[in-house]
């Protein structure tokens, strides 16, 4: 009985956990077992290693072959094991030698033809071995800059399984780096200062992203809402280095691009309205992926017509919206994923989007254009801070402000970030970061009263302003005093805010 060892990483959502790979080759006939817990996918790694090693010009032991990934009762499922199962395959056949195994991670799929693939998961995996004190971390070549953003861990980046077993064998193999892709180095956020005209609409933008509040665009099609939200990312502060690489890890677990350079912009989600419930908030057969509302983790998450998607699609934002997470059972595991975004909503007034549009008949019936409205249920409602409808513009608006520039969004963002560190300074020792997460109780008892308040008594006198409407109109008077550099809200700002809500409840009655 010959026995061979390499390690890998097992993921259960971004969790990680180092996994041994033992491989003993000997007795019984030649066929090949995995135990451990595997999935079906996983099971499949026999015959691409098996093929792999053979036309690298090693030999498959022609005799049983037992690969246990420990601990057994953790769930297994992904490409990644390959690379490991390989190394250990060679250590027992006494191709490599097992001494550089033992501080090594290993990870990466194998082709027929003896390629390592890139593999998902890579930055979370080469993340937990760091964490680990694993000294090597071996990864397919085009991997290498993303499992560099690792640090206090040695990354080594090879093309096939014959380079691991020369890297593996002490033999010298050339260090490369894989070309940055041109996406990349291209990659550029739209900027406002393409957006003509819109101004309420764009300053609605802005004291959301001053405050991070929730936000909802209604207006005809082509008025530009889906412009302006594109552009929200563009004005929110950088991701703090722990944030960032949290958002990248997501990514990589997605199997999606993780470069060289940790992106520090907010990420931007915008699930299409036919999307499924499980890509939208994350699912899965055995263990749940990351859906849209993870990778737009500290981020903007943009729901286009949202009255289009279904009600049991819009139900599942609603856990998350409060926690931040999402925690997904499937038969396998149970994971939980990061969801902490800034949701921008947007809809048309009515189903066939005419209403209210100049020269266009809408023909939709009062009955269906209410429907529409209440499509969105009102505890997502209760978590929206901001509603602001935009107007179809006239030509001739739109010729003149055409020819003067917009602002662009660096002075838009500086004026935001200055506004988010007057907030950290003031709710820092509440345990908040923005005005948007302060609760009710807080506003009213913990921060000091807006000048001007009376204002807000007496519209809930009138019966202008309902209970949940009067903390929704403090954090906005909070936001635009933190915009204009002021310590308390003045009367001006309750009054701007009572302004932009009185629109909102009069909708919602309307609709109700
Ligand atoms: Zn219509």
């Amino acid at each position: 009985m010959r026995l061979g060892r390499a390690r890998s990483v097992g993921l259960v959502g971004l969790r990680a956990t180092l996994v041994d790979v033992e491989v003993s080759v000997g007795g019984g006939l030649p066929r090949t077992q995995i135990v451990g817990l595997p999935d079906a996918a996983l099971s499949e790694a026999k015959a691409r290693c098996r093929a792999a090693v053979g036309t690298s010009g090693f030999e498959w032991p022609q005799h049983l072959v037992i690969v246990n990934l420990s601990p057994a009762s953790l769930p297994k499922s992904g490409t990644h094991f390959d690379a490991s199962i390989v190394a250990a395959v060679l250590a027992a056949n006494g191709s490599v030698p097992q001494t550089r195994l033992d501080d090594a991670v290993v990870m990466g799929e194998v082709g027929l033809d003896g390629a390592l693939r890139p593999a998902r998961g890579v930055l979370p995996a080469v993340l937990e071995a760091a964490r680990a004190g694993v000294g090597h971390a071996i990864v397919p070549l085009p991997q290498v800059r993303e499992a560099r953003l690792v640090e206090g861990i040695r990354v080594h980046g090879v093309a096939s399984v014959s380079e691991l077993a020369a890297l593996l064998r002490g033999e010298d193999v050339p260090e490369r780096l894989p070309d940055v892709t041109p996406i990349e180095a291209a990659r550029r956020e739209p900027d406002l200062a393409d957006v003509a005209g819109q101004p309420e609409a764009r300053w609605a933008l802005e004291i959301a992203a001053a405050g991070a509040h929730h936000l909802y665009f209604k207006g005809p099609p082509g008025v530009g809402k889906t412009l302006l939200a594109e552009r929200l990312p563009g004005i929110l502060p950088d991701l703090t280095p722990v944030d960032a690489l949290e958002v990248a890890a997501i990514r990589s677990l997605c199997g999606l691009h993780v470069g060289g350079v940790l992106p520090r912009r907010p990420p931007y989600a915008a699930p299409h309205h036919s999307a499924s419930v499980a890509s939208l908030v994350g699912g899965g057969s055995s263990i749940a992926q990351p859906g849209a509302i993870s990778l737009a983790h500290r981020g903007v998450l943009f729901l286009d017509e949202v009255p289009e998607f279904s009600p049991t699609a819009l139900e599942a934002l609603r856990t998350p919206l409060e926690s931040g997470r999402i925690e997904l059972a499937r038969s396998r595991a149970s994971t939980q994923y990061p969801a902490r975004f800034q949701l921008v909503l947007a809809a048309n007034p009515c189903p066939c989007g005419n209403y209210g549009l100049k020269g266009l008949a809408c023909t939709c019936t009062p009955q269906a254009i209410r429907r529409y409205g209440e499509r969105v249920s009102g505890p997502i409602l209760d978590r929206i801070d901001i509603q602001q409808t935009l107007k179809q513009m006239s030509q001739s608006y739109l010729r003149r402000v055409g020819r003067t520039a917009s602002e662009p969004s660096a002075a838009v963002a500086a004026r935001v970030a200055e506004a988010r560190a007057r907030q950290a300074a003031r709710l820092s020792p509440l345990g908040f970061a923005t005005n948007a997460e302060v609760p009710g109780p807080v506003l009213r008892q913990e921060l000091p009263l807006p000048l001007g308040i009376g204002l807000v008594d007496e519209a809930v006198t009138r019966g202008q302003l309902s209970a949940r409407g009067v903390d929704k109109v403090m954090r906005i008077a909070w936001t635009l005093a933190d915009l204009a550099g002021v310590g308390v809200p003045r009367r001006q700002d309750v009054q701007t805010a009572l302004a932009m809500r009185r629109g909102d409840e009069l909708a919602e009655v309307r609709c109700g």
